[in-house]
């Protein structure tokens, strides 16, 4: 039942689609829930991905483009979005994204003259913590919008924070905010986060953003009550504040076509993707993807080429350069084994997409039995939800806590390697290809209740999820 009530919410996303995608699903949800007038603001770039995703669903969500300037901030030119950026960048978008407060500030100035009251909340993505500052000089409430899960959100908020790493000697640390007993590994640390020492630019950005996020008036997390029981005790606990676990915000993708779901065309169209997951038998198919950014080494894509030929399994992958390459170059067979490709294709045993696959239809087809993933929150849902077992194999950001907690907590997955600095053999590859998808028999079923969780979550009158998003609107319009 929808609770109509009169009001405007803003929305600030972070630049990169993993994030921008469940901005616009939470988005989404909110319309169906409230008459509210929702806006979304971003850089033009951004704004207008968000446009050819929404201009034939949902008309009345607002998208409002703030003027950015790439080049004055030392990123190249035209380059908006994290998927773009070389990795090392990646906190310079996060900086740059600062110059955008006046803009928002006269955003948020006019709605409340033209309204005569400013809007109900500001919701902000964690990594632009500013947003909250903006939010109560005009006397609206700050929600900080996670789109990680809760897990992977209080495990990379207290490591950034307190860098705990560099005050062990042991490759063992302990993660302030977790159980005594709990460790966490070096190598579960990103680079960047593993040089980090408080005065470089990754601990500048996300210190100060983390920081500035904590003291919002709640946060939203894009996960579910039931799935993550210890990350949302742990979460609620470190930031002291209410936690909203509305989740999981999925792009739609019923009755849209696909550049309307995430404002990006897929490298193959989806009927032939479909025809070709349709030759193959129930839960045979392995599919791969690194997420939106991230790639692994040329070293590593061999390996995993060789490591699948040897496993003798279906797969779909979704090829990208390797890291350390220009990333908006075409993809060069050499990087792969002689032949890979044509050998995939003559024996329909392998499919590769170039960029970007209908990931969502592929995870919903019966064929496909796991998804080896890096583990981004967005992916690790997608395939929960749909009770698919995961390979992880994190690069970047909060990946690798999320693939600990699918691994040791929720029993869904087994990690095959870390990081793109990881030397992995073909023979390795396929013994986790085979433990999981041969005899993951107990996986698969852990898999599968998490989907039913979910499912009633979401889709429940009294399921959680809903209930959250009821408990979030009365909060805040009181
Ligand atoms: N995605 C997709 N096709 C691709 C790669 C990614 O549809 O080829 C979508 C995916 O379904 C998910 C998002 O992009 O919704 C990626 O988010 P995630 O958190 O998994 O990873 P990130 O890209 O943020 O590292």
């Amino acid at each position: 039942m929808a609770e109509k009530k009169e009001g405007h919410i803003v929305m600030v996303p972070f630049m990169a689609h993993g994030h921008l995608i469940p901005f616009l699903a939470l988005a989404r949800l909110i319309h169906q829930h409230t008459s509210f007038s929702i806006t979304i603001a971003n850089t033009p770039l951004n704004i207008q991905h968000l446009q050819s995703a929404i201009s034939s669903s949902s008309s009345d969500l607002q998208l409002a483009s703030l003027p950015f300037q790439p080049i004055s901030h030392g990123l190249p030119p035209n380059i908006e979005n994290a998927e773009k950026i070389p990795p090392p960048l990646f906190p310079n978008l996060g900086l740059a994204a600062l110059s955008l407060q006046p803009h928002l500030r006269s955003l948020i100035s006019r709605i409340t003259q033209e309204e005569g009251r400013p809007p109900l909340c500001i919701i902000y993505d964690v990594f632009l913590g500013w947003v909250s500052d903006v939010a109560k000089s005009f006397g609206t409430k700050s929600i900080a919008f996670t789109t990680c899960g809760a897990y992977g959100t209080i495990a990379y908020m207290s490591i950034w924070l307190n860098l705990p790493h560099r005050k062990s000697d042991s490759d063992e640390f302990y993660v302030p905010g977790f159980p005594e007993n709990y460790r966490f590994h070096r190598s579960q640390l990103h680079r960047f986060l593993k040089q980090a020492d408080g005065t470089d630019t990754w601990s500048r950005f996300f210190q100060t953003q983390i920081a500035l996020s904590m003291k919002s008036d709640g946060w939203i997390c894009n996960t579910v009550e039931e799935i993550e029981p210890l990350g949302l005790q742990l979460l609620r606990k470190f930031i002291g504040s209410p936690v909203w676990t509305i989740g999981p915000l999925l792009p739609a993708n019923s009755g849209m076509d696909l550049k309307h779901r995430a404002g990006k065309e897929p490298g193959i169209p989806l009927e032939k993707c479909i025809e070709w997951l349709n030759l193959h038998p129930e839960r045979s198919v392995l599919y791969i993807s690194f997420g939106s950014q991230n790639s692994i080494s040329e070293t590593q894509m061999m390996s995993l080429a060789q490591g699948l030929e040897q496993s003798g399994k279906p797969f779909i992958w979704v090829i990208r350069p390797p890291f350390g390459q220009d990333k908006n170059r075409d993809f060069e067979t050499e990087w792969l084994p002689e032949g890979f490709e044509n050998r995939a294709k003559e024996t329909k045993r392998g499919l590769l997409i170039r960029n970007w696959a209908p990931q969502l239809e592929i995870l919903s087809h019966k064929s496909v039995g796991a998804f080896l993933s890096h583990c981004g929150w967005n992916s690790v849902l997608e395939s929960l939800s749909h009770g698919v077992p995961i390979i992880g194999w994190p690069l970047a950001a909060e990946q690798a806590y999320n693939s600990k907690m699918v691994e040791e907590e929720m029993g869904v997955g087994v990690e095959l390697t870390r990081t793109v600095e990881s030397v992995i053999s073909g023979e390795e590859v396929k013994k986790v290809i085979q433990r999981v998808m041969e005899r993951g028999e107990e996986i698969r079923e852990r898999a599968n209740e998490i989907a039913e969780q979910i499912r009633r979550a979401k889709e429940e009158e009294n399921g959680s999820s809903a209930t959250a998003m009821h408990d979030f609107v009365r909060t805040v319009v009181s």
